[in-house]
């Protein structure tokens, strides 16, 4: 079992050799991601295009899943006019609806519980891997109760819950651990359930150097941090969360912001360095975020490298 993926948007499938391009490329699956609310990604995939879709990964032999900011949607933020202690608490004390919940009650978890099987249903991810994340980088709850676990902790109470909810319509279902910016620390005090896995996405690195060289000012070991996840997660089932061909990264990070979508600075070496780097430690799923490649990307600067980053998980990934 291995992942060798690409992670889009649904406007993305605007440049509708996607699935053709990823199979010709030995790539296994394709996730779908969103940007707003995860009705992003359900509003999609219950239309015409979004069945489409998934009949023609099904055809190529193609892997589907989702990987979701989803706890804003988990929890809704209309509760809290009812139930506030469901929420988290700032840092000055107050319980606010912004960003996630408080892991400290029970029927936080039974709502999302809920709610988490019926997204499951129509976001079935046909590996059994499911990725139900955090808000994006935003702080968990500061309450008497929560204020000891770290925020990574507080991620993995929740991908606990729901693994234990979804296995309940889905045996075989896996639920990822996302360690990214607020959650990059591996959790201290909170072990995770068998059936969890590490999914790791270092956003904050750079592009132009391998990564096993990022040990300058402002990247103090990044690689300690990764090591110190796999201390606590399987290595069997890591997954990397790449961003090697996110034109929607490199277009953010320009200033100023340019108009329209930036080219990616592709670069073989480096690539290749990061694959072997990560297989060294053991990892055999590794996906790369690919957003804002879509019809408009390709008219402006042709096909993206999707074959030579394809060949090159093959290759390293191999058996
Ligand atoms: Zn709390």
């Amino acid at each position: 079992m291995q992942t060798r993926g690409v992670v889009l948007i649904p406007e993305d499938l605007s440049y509708a050799p996607w699935p053709q391009l990823a199979k010709q490329a030995g790539l296994r699956t394709i996730a779908l991601h969103n940007w707003r609310g995860v009705a992003h990604v359900t509003d999609f995939i219950q239309k015409e295009e979004g069945a489409a879709f998934l009949a023609e990964c099904e055809t190529l032999g193609l892997a589907v899943e989702y990987e979701l900011h989803a706890m804003s949607d988990l929890l809704p933020r209309d509760l809290f006019e009812t139930e506030p202690t469901l929420f988290r608490m700032n840092d000055d004390g107050q319980r606010v609806n912004d960003y996630n919940l408080c892991v400290s009650g029970e029927r936080v978890a039974e709502i999302i519980a809920e709610r988490a099987v019926k997204i499951g249903r129509i976001l079935r991810p046909t590996t059994g891997r499911y990725f139900l994340w955090g808000d994006d980088g935003k702080p968990w709850c500061r309450c008497p109760q929560c204020r000891d676990l770290s925020d990574s902790d507080q991620a993995l109470i929740v991908a606990n819950w729901l693994l234990k909810a979804l296995r309940k319509e889905d045996p075989k279902a896996q639920v990822a651990h996302l360690a990214y910016l607020n959650t990059l620390e591996p959790p201290k005090r909170v072990r995770p359930e068998e059936g969890i896995f590490l999914e790791y996405a270092p956003i904050r690195r750079r592009y132009d150097i391998p990564y096993a060289q990022q040990t300058g000012a402002g990247y103090s070991n990044p690689l300690d941090l990764l090591e110190a996840n796999l201390d606590v997660f399987e290595r069997s089932t890591a997954q990397v969360l790449e961003y090697w061909l996110d034109a929607s990264l490199f277009t953010r990070a320009q200033r100023p912001r340019p108009s329209t979508v930036v080219k990616i600075p592709w670069n073989s070496e480096v690539f290749s360095a990061d694959v072997r780097l990560y297989a060294e430690y053991g990892i055999r799923h590794i996906t790369s975020f690919a957003c804002m490649i879509d019809a408009t990307y390709v008219d402006l600067y042709g096909e993206p490298p999707i074959k030579e980053y394809g060949a090159v998980l093959a290759e390293v990934l191999k058996p």
